[in-house]
């Protein structure tokens, strides 16, 4: 059997790594050969446009499947009609698109930050008018770790935020800023018989919109079933094959809804080691419609991520509980090259061996 995977980041590396024990095979489009999936799995090399291209890889496989939602829907197309691709291209159109997911929210009565479209410079006025200040103007489409987006505080970053985004992309939203307390993420995978699986809540700490440490499990126990029903909701209504990610900011009202990724997510990396069955592993065997694997914690744990710098491996790995991850990629300033989960032998010892962890990667 031959899972093929759109792309060969991390995300397709840690595929790999839990395909291959199930006697699966991975197959990886991707344009460039030093890519993080490389050593773990076969590429096919092809530019994204190659029609001709897409329907050899599409022969080649059993299933395909993408790890990110940036990809043109084109592509599935091309790929549908010769061999299933999960997620569907409908969960891919909406989940790519901010808009198109804030109307999703709202369709299943999912609290969400209020929006607005903003197609100009006049519609962003009228929007700041309606949400007032702080708001976030941010592209529909292609935002990543904070990029696409800006911060208005006041009148005059009215045409500053236009002339950095609407000059690019006309296509954007204007979302008004959620008060909120800590964000958490909720893992949960559906079957293609309907089974649903859920992770325990995970408690994210981002800055400059980038993630930067997960802890599990969350400290409002009470907070785990709203998101395991809105999870839900959002999987039957897309017909959801998969892994997915939803997050989520923690308010004094409750849950509000920030963005679906319909894939495997960062946030869920602490899986690994963390969870009886990973999500690497549960989106293979929701993908080959074999039986879903225990999401329950190990224990409790943590992830922190490498970003800008590698830490020093052995440093990282003297620490007990401590688990190294390294994507082979080239340093460059905010970009995610690696991380640590910390699976340690009792809860006192995790936030000792985050502090320890977080020291190791700064110092670098
Ligand atoms: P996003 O790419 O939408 O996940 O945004 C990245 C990060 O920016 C989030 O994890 C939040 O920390 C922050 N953020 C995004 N949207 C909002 C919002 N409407 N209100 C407050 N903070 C936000």
């Amino acid at each position: 059997m031959i899972l093929g995977i759109i792309g060969a980041g991390q995300l397709a590396q840690m595929l790999a790594l839990a395909a291959n024990p199930l006697g699966i095979e991975v197959l990886c489009l991707a344009q460039d050969p030093e890519v993080p999936a490389a050593p773990v799995a076969q590429l096919f090399q092809c530019a994204p446009n190659d029609a001709e291209a897409l329907q050899y890889f599409a022969e080649a496989v059993d299933v395909v499947t993408y790890e990110n939602e940036n990809i043109d829907a084109n592509i599935l197309q091309l790929i549908e009609p010769i061999t299933p691709v999960y997620p569907s291209i409908k969960a891919l159109r909406i989940t790519q698109d901010r808009l198109l997911e804030k109307q999703l929210f709202s369709k299943l009565n999912i609290p969400a930050a209020p929006t607005s479209n903003v197609t100009s410079e006049e519609e962003l006025n009228a929007a700041v008018k309606e949400h007032g200040y702080p708001a976030i103007l941010k592209t529909r489409r292609f935002g990543y770790d904070g990029k696409g987006q800006y911060l208005l505080r006041n009148n005059k970053d009215i045409t500053l935020a236009w002339a950095e985004l609407g000059g690019k992309e006309s296509k954007l939203i204007l979302e008004g800023f959620v008060k909120f307390n800590t964000e958490v993420s909720i893992i949960a995978v559906r079957d293609q018989n309907g089974v649903c699986k859920f992770y325990p809540l995970c408690e994210n700490c981002h800055s400059e919109g980038i993630l930067r440490y997960t802890t599990i499990p969350v400290a409002k126990k009470d907070l785990q079933k709203t998101a395991e029903k809105y999870a839900q909701q959002i999987m039957e209504h897309l017909d959801y094959v998969g892994t997915i990610a939803i997050e989520f900011f923690v308010t004094s009202k409750g849950l509000i809804a920030n963005e679906i990724a319909p894939r495997v997510h960062n946030s869920g990396h602490w899986t690994i080691e963390g969870a009886y069955t990973s999500q690497f592993e549960n989106h293979i065997r929701a993908l080959f419609n074999f039986p879903l694997g225990l999401t329950d914690l190990v224990a409790p744990c943590a992830m922190v991520n490498m970003i800008s710098n590698l830490a020093k491996r052995e440093e990282i790995l003297d620490i007990q509980g401590a688990h190294y991850y390294t994507y082979g990629k080239h340093a460059r300033q905010n970009r995610k090259l690696g991380h640590v989960t910390i699976v340690p032998s009792n809860n006192d010892k995790l936030k000792k061996a985050i502090e320890l962890c977080s020291a190791h990667i700064r110092s670098v």
